[in-house]
């Protein structure tokens, strides 16, 4: 049985009687969920952009983004409270995980340790999260939508669009430790389910491309290269036809930096031909055919 399917038979168990988790691994527990309060609400945050092995894979323009406005508190936060929220579920979600991976006997070799890697610039540094079996896994927490329509799809759907900058994460922490990349250990948040996204076993193109794009962002970083955006703004559709209209694509449309890169024009509207009660939302940049008063009156 593999270490998931371990936890798996372990929750269902715990369904149908008490089970036992020993009281070091509560209290190992209880101190990561201190933690993750601590880095959500009180520890003090870094004011300066730092390259590291979480964000170096992101898309160039969005750290370019980072880097110009680190020290402008205005600019790059996201306004809506949600995300404290989301992102404290994910930190204790990966401490459920951590604790029931004990409670089983994992065979686990490593847990939350620092690295570093040296590039031809500085030493990249990051925390790993898990070491099983002496491959090194990332523990994410996801969306259904992005459990089902990603993750569950394997590895080639990740690194096929990999905005995140997952490969290179999770290929430079491995890197660093001289260890093979197992994957992402998967959490529904919504549902509970899990599963793992493991890399194929010859996996060295993956981790060719993923270890050329860090230090390609890297070197454009560090050289202060033009600032380029990485994606291009979508006609809109309306049903089959084109609308005239120009949105934001989904991966601007979440950017921290959409504004200071398409403007402060740009509208959050509902879809204008839309006659639905609750229409879908977009970013406008271009509103050439917007929602007529006539379908304002009906
Ligand atoms: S809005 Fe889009 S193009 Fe601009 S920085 Fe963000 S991701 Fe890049």
């Amino acid at each position: 049985m593999t270490f998931l399917e371990e936890v798996k038979s372990l929750l269902v168990e715990a369904q149908r009687r008490p089970i036992e988790i020993p009281k070091q691994i509560q209290k190992e527990f209880a101190k990561d969920c201190l933690t993750a309060v601590h880095k959500q609400f009180t520890d003090k945050r870094e004011s300066d952009f730092r390259i590291r092995m979480s964000n170096v894979g992101r898309p160039l323009c969005q750290l370019q983004m980072e880097k110009k406005y680190a020290t402008d508190s205005t600019v790059g936060y996201a306004d809506n409270y949600n995300t404290k929220l989301r992102n404290l579920y994910g930190d204790i979600i990966e401490a459920v995980i951590v604790m029931l991976l004990k409670t089983v006997k994992a065979n686990i070799n490593g847990l939350q340790g620092k690295v570093k890697l040296k590039t031809k610039y500085f030493d990249i540094k990051g925390t790993y999260d898990i070491i099983i079996n002496d491959k090194v896994y990332d523990i994410k927490s996801a969306s259904s939508f992005s459990f089902r329509n990603k993750f569950s799809k394997g590895f080639q759907s990740i690194a096929s669009d990999d905005v995140f900058g997952y490969l290179p994460q999770g290929y430079l922490y491995a890197q660093s430790l001289k260890k093979d990349f197992g994957g992402w250990i998967v959490i529904n948040k919504e549902t509970g389910e899990m599963l793992i996204t493991e890399p194929p076993q010859e996996d060295y193109k993956f981790k060719r491309e993923a270890l050329r794009r860090a230090s390609k962002n890297i070197k454009a970083l560090m050289k202060d290269e033009p600032f380029e955006r990485q994606f291009e703004l979508k006609n809109e559709k309306f049903g089959r036809n084109e609308t005239g209209n120009k949105v934001l694509g989904t991966v601007c449309s979440y950017c921290q930096y959409k504004h200071k890169c398409w403007g402060n024009e740009i509208q959050y509207l509902p879809q204008q031909q839309s006659k639905s009660v609750n229409p879908t939302y977009y970013w406008y940049v271009e509103l050439n055919n917007p929602r007529s008063v006539e379908s304002e009156k009906s």
